[in-house]
């Protein structure tokens, strides 16, 4: 759909109808004026504007604001940037935003092709986008504190090292905030907050504890437990102090109670909370530097650290300082850490941002840091493999079942992650489908996106269904309709299921969504200690040198729970913070 937004009308009407010919891309690349055109983006139509001279593309303006604000977002003001300075729509992909990119790389082909220009003859003429073997500026910036990494962890430690009045700097080496955080969709495990006290909900703390450590197999360090348990309803009043406030409480595997704390209106906890850590940082005046990606950690003769080697669009920088916050996430995007530590899932879909490539790991393992746990990898039982887009936990919590193609349950669909993937791979073609109604698409957010991706496949029946689904409708109708006995008896005698029951699967249309586990989350890394400080393999601090998120090891042993990933980044990012400030006093 195209639309001609300054007709070549008004160029006649100005100059005559000569300068009208002589403007003919015949004579020149383009027609004058400025073109509109549209494409489906990953949740929303993104429109890219261009307005070109006879000779020259002017101006590039893409709205992409219906996609996630981190990556849709940013693709954006990268490829109209980049579209600019190429002079030719065919510009690279942005990493993460696969989807976004080929859209507006579409629009801006159609919106040019409208403008009467030859695309073989723009690619042929591209324009040099920089040179890469440029010799980059050296600079040296002294600070106090070097933040690595602005994913949930680092901007939590970059607020509370603003607030303290401290000298820092934060680096992303991505050209956008956000990380993995991004992709959490729960929300945020704490116990014996006072959301749940308004609510009724009789938790503990050591209640919160011993669930998170029988969810890790027992393998999770139990003094980062504890901290992680006692920190956490202060890190709710934390949230809710800089506006970030996560009131509505529900279930989550591997919970003996409700006890995964998630914005009111239902919004995925990572977008969300990534858009308040932002607004709060800018409020505060805090610059993140952006594409600007640590690639050393430098101590003095005396081991302890004394600053960060980086590398930015224009600069190599030695930035001189007194302590390091590591927050630069997990390695699930690694596929050689993944092949090195865990070569039997070499060629798993990674949910990952592309950012997660565990370098503060391997920065730290050169300066002697001790690892745990490296090689536990959990897979999230719940990814649509085209677009690697995980389905929230929530939609089983609110109570969806998993069938196979045979149209059976298989499974206690509550589980914990790693044994619901297992029963996945454990069935025919190692997939299964996650299955819902209206009922629940009515209350749950989250899956306004699953559909506007186009990943649901939805019918009026649940026979209708199970024909697009390839699946016997006898059968997937019996199941459904023994799965809606077991709701109204409260009893699953086949998988034992006990949650995520409270409403059954009766309004149509009924949806099924085909998923299969995906590399969701590196549960080991970095060893720290209850005060985030970075252990070395001989059991010593490495002075200055703190950790927090899933660049660590130990919180989260062999499994982590559903809720404790943003439960882990604000409490430990806050921890790493205090004890950094201290530290640089
Ligand atoms: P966490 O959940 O622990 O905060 P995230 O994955 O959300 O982890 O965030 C980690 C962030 O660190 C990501 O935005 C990632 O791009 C960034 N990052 C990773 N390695 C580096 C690096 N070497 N330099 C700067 N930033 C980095």
């Amino acid at each position: 759909m195209k639309k001609l937004v300054c007709l070549i009308l008004s160029l006649m009407l100005l100059c005559g109808a000569s300068a009208f010919a002589e403007a003919l891309p015949a004579e020149g690349l383009f027609t004058p004026g400025t073109y509109e055109a549209e494409a489906q983006g990953l949740l929303s139509t993104i429109k890219v504007q261009i307005t070109v001279t006879e000779s020259e593309i002017t101006n590039v303006f893409i709205d992409a604001s219906g996609e996630t604000a981190t990556l849709g977002g940013a693709a954006a003001s990268i490829l109209a940037d980049e579209i600019l300075t190429a002079q030719t729509p065919n510009v690279d992909i942005m990493s993460g935003a696969t989807v976004s990119s080929n859209a507006i790389i579409a629009a801006a082909t159609e919106a040019l092709e409208a403008a009467g220009a030859d695309i073989a003859a723009l690619d042929a003429n591209r324009r040099d986008t920089g040179d890469e073997n440029a010799v980059k500026e050296e600079k040296t910036i002294d600070t106090e504190i070097v933040i690595i990494g602005a994913g949930g962890a680092g901007m939590t430690a970059a607020i509370m090292a603003q607030q303290a009045g401290k000298d820092f700097v934060i680096l992303e080496k991505m050209p956008y905030v956000g990380g993995n955080t991004t992709k959490a969709t729960g929300g945020m495990n704490a116990a014996e907050t006072h959301y749940q006290k308004e609510q009724g909900i009789e938790d503990s703390k050591a209640l919160f504890a011993a669930d998170t450590m029988q969810g890790g197999h027992a393998l999770n360090d139990p003094q980062l437990v504890a901290m992680l348990a006692n920190s956490s309803s202060d890190a709710i009043d934390w949230l809710d102090s800089i506006g970030a406030e996560l009131p509505k409480i529900s279930f989550s595997g591997g919970a003996s109670v409700n006890r995964i704390h998630a914005p009111a209106d239902g919004s995925g906890v990572g977008n969300y909370l990534v858009d308040r850590f932002s607004a709060k940082l800018d409020e505060l005046g805090v610059e993140v530097m952006l594409n600007t990606t640590a690639t050393e950690l430098l101590v003095d003769a005396e081991g302890k650290i004394c600053g960060v080697k980086a590398e930015g669009a224009d600069a190599l920088y030695t930035f001189n300082c007194k302590a390091v916050v590591l927050a630069t996430g997990g390695f699930g995007a690694n596929l050689d850490m993944i092949a090195e530590y865990r070569p039997d899932l070499q060629g798993t879909v990674t949910t990952n941002a592309p950012g997660a490539t565990g370098d503060g790991i391997l920065m730290a393992k050169a300066l002697g840091a001790d690892l745990v746990d490296i090689e536990q990898i959990q897979l999230h039982p719940t990814v649509e493999q085209t677009t690697s887009m995980l389905i929230t936990e929530s939609v089983r919590g609110d109570g969806a079942i998993l069938v196979n193609q045979q149209g059976l349950r298989f499974t206690n669909e509550l589980l914990t992650r790693d044994a619901v993937s297992a029963a996945e791979l454990a069935q025919e073609g190692q997939y299964a489908y996650i299955l819902f109604d209206q009922n629940l698409r009515d209350h749950l957010k989250a899956i306004e996106k699953y559909v506007k991706a186009e990943l649901t496949v939805q019918a009026d029946t649940i026979e209708g269904l199970a024909e697009q689904l390839g699946i016997d409708p006898a059968t997937l109708a019996k199941t459904l309709a023994d799965w809606n006995e077991i709701v109204k008896n409260q009893r699953d005698p086949d998988f034992g299921r006990t949650t995520g029951m409270n409403a059954d699967l009766t309004t149509p249309p009924y949806y099924a969504i085909k998923i299969a586990p995906g590399i969701h989350h590196t549960m080991g890394g970095v060893k720290i200690n209850t005060a985030a400080e970075v252990i070395n393999t001989e059991g010593k601090v490495i002075p200055g040198l703190f950790a927090a998120g899933e660049v660590t090891g130990g919180v989260h042993g062999g499994n982590r729970l559903g809720g404790n990933a943003v439960a882990d980044i604000v409490i430990f990012g806050r921890i790493a913070a205090l004890s950094a400030i201290e530290y640089v006093k």
